[in-house]
C-alpha cells in the first residue's frame, strides 16, 4: 500500500459509522487530556463516552495493568480456571455492593452485559417477554438492540427479538396496567442517550414494586451511570432500589475493556445447568482487563467523596447560563447541556474543539452538549471550560 497520512488512511481503510468522523489524530492522552499528532491539547469533555472517568492512563491502573502482565494474559475461555484476577475483581465490587448481589459474570463489553442479563433472565422466569423505556440505549448487538424503540436506528436490523414492550419511562399508569409478566423490565435510571434525562425515584420505586408483585426481573443498566459518575459508586444508590441483575461496563475497566452482569448466585446459577455454558465467552474476565478493573474499582470507591461530584455539578449549572442554552439536565458529571438547536451544538462543539475542548452530542438528543468529564476534574477546569463553551456559544 502506498504510504498516505493517518487521516486518509483512517478514511480509506477503517470502517466507517458516519460520513463526518471527527478526525482527530490523537498520539498520547494522559490525566484529563488528549494530545493530537501536532502536540495541541485537549480537555476531554466527555471521557471517551463516561469510560475514562479516573483520566487517561491513571498510574495506579497502569501498574495493576504492568503487574498482571507479568503473571498472565489470556489462560482458558471463561469459567473453567481459577484466575486471581476475576477473584479480586469480584472481591472489590463485593465491598461496594449490597450482599445480594454475590455473583458475577465478567465479560468484554457493556452490549455483551446486557446479551448476558437477558439471557439470565429469560432462562430464571421461563419467560421471553422484555419490557424496556423508549429512548433508552443498551448497546449495539442485535439482542440490546432489540429494546431500542427507536426505529431510525434499530428499524433496518428488524427482524429483532420478539416481544419486547416499551414503556415511556416515568408512566406509572402504564406501568401498572401491564397485563402481561415480563422476564424482565431493563431500565437505565438516567436515560444517558436522551441527554441524561433522569427517571423519577417514584418511578424506579413503582418498577421495582412491580417486580416483587410479578416475579419479573429487575434490571438495570448503569453502564455509563455506574462507578461513580453520579456521585455514589452506582445511581441505584439514591433511588432507595437494588436490581435483581446489575448492568455494568464503560468506566468498570479503567480504561480497558469489561463489562459485568451481576446477580444473586441463586439467579445466576440457571446458566450453569440444563444447558451447561448458559453464556459462552473466550475473552470474557480477561485478567488483564480484571486487574485494571480492581484499580478502578478501588480508586473510585476510595476518592469518592474527594471528588465531590454533587459539588461539581453544582458549579456546572451555576456557570452554564446563556440564552442559547435551553436547560441542564442530568445527575452528577452525567450532564447534558440542552441547547436551541441541533445546528447551535454542532457549531459549539466544532469550535470548542478548535479552544481545546473536546465534547460531544447524544445519540436521541442532537440538539444537547455532553458534559461527563474525569470525575477528578478541579473546579478551576471547569470554570475555564464554561467560559470556552458559553464564548463559542456567541460565535
Ligand atoms: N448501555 C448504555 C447505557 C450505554 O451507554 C452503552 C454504550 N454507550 C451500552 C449499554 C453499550 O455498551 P458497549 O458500547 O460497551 O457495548
Amino acid at each position: 500500500m502506498p504510504h498516505i497520512g493517518n487521516r486518509q488512511f483512517f478514511l480509506q481503510h477503517l470502517a466507517q459509522t458516519s460520513d463526518a468522523p471527527l478526525l482527530l489524530d490523537i498520539a498520547r492522552a494522559e490525566g484529563h487530556y488528549m494530545f493530537d499528532s501536532e502536540g495541541k491539547r485537549y480537555f476531554d469533555l466527555i471521557s471517551g463516552i463516561s469510560v475514562s472517568s479516573l483520566g487517561h492512563r491513571h498510574p495506579e491502573i497502569l501498574e495493576a495493568i504492568q503487574n498482571q502482565l507479568q503473571q498472565y494474559m489470556h489462560l482458558m475461555v471463561y469459567g473453567e480456571v481459577v484466575q486471581s484476577p476475576q477473584i479480586h475483581l469480584a472481591e472489590a465490587l463485593g465491598k461496594v455492593l449490597p450482599s445480594c448481589l454475590d455473583n458475577f459474570y465478567f465479560v468484554n463489553s457493556g452490549s455483551e452485559a446486557i446479551e448476558g442479563a437477558m439471557k439470565l433472565a429469560k432462562r430464571y422466569t421461563g419467560r421471553s417477554v422484555f419490557v424496556a423505556q423508549t429512548n433508552a440505549y443498551h448497546g449495539g448487538t442485535q439482542g440490546a438492540l432489540s429494546l431500542m424503540s427507536n426505529e431510525y436506528y434499530s428499524g433496518p436490523y428488524r427482524p429483532l427479538l420478539p416481544d419486547i414492550r416499551f414503556l415511556e419511562a416515568d408512566d406509572i399508569v402504564a406501568l401498572n396496567e401491564m397485563n402481561e409478566v415480563p422476564a424482565a423490565i431493563v431500565l437505565e435510571l438516567i436515560q444517558a442517550e436522551r441527554g441524561s434525562i433522569p427517571v423519577s425515584r417514584e418511578y424506579a420505586m413503582a418498577v421495582r414494586e412491580f417486580c416483587n408483585r410479578t416475579g419479573a426481573l429487575m434490571i438495570v443498566d448503569e453502564i455509563q451511570t455506574g462507578m461513580g459518575r453520579t456521585g455514589s459508586m452506582f445511581a441505584f444508590e439514591q433511588y432507595d432500589i437494588i436490581p435483581d441483575i446489575l448492568v455494568l461496563g464503560k468506566a468498570l475497566g479503567g480504561g480497558m475493556p469489561m463489562g459485568a452482569f451481576i446477580a444473586n448466585k441463586h439467579v445466576m446459577h440457571c446458566l450453569s445447568e440444563n444447558p451447561v455454558l448458559g453464556h459462552i465467552t473466550t475473552f470474557g474476565g480477561h485478567p488483564v482487563c480484571c486487574a485494571a478493573a480492581t484499580a478502578a474499582v478501588n480508586i473510585t470507591a476510595e476518592n469518592l467523596s474527594v471528588y465531590q461530584v454533587k459539588e461539581k455539578e453544582k458549579l456546572f449549572r451555576e456557570l452554564l447560563i446563556h440564552p442559547k442554552i435551553l436547560r441542564v439536565e442530568g445527575n452528577g458529571l452525567l450532564l447534558a447541556a440542552h441547547l436551541d438547536s441541533d445546528l447551535t451544538c454542532k457549531n459549539v462543539i466544532k469550535n470548542a474543539l478548535k479552544e481545546g475542548v473536546f465534547t460531544d452530542w447524544f445519540l436521541y438528543a442532537p440538539h444537547a452538549l455532553r458534559i461527563a468529564p474525569p470525575l477528578s476534574i478541579s473546579m478551576e477546569e471547569i470554570r475555564h471550560i464554561c467560559k470556552v463553551l458559553l464564548n463559542v456559544l456567541n460565535y
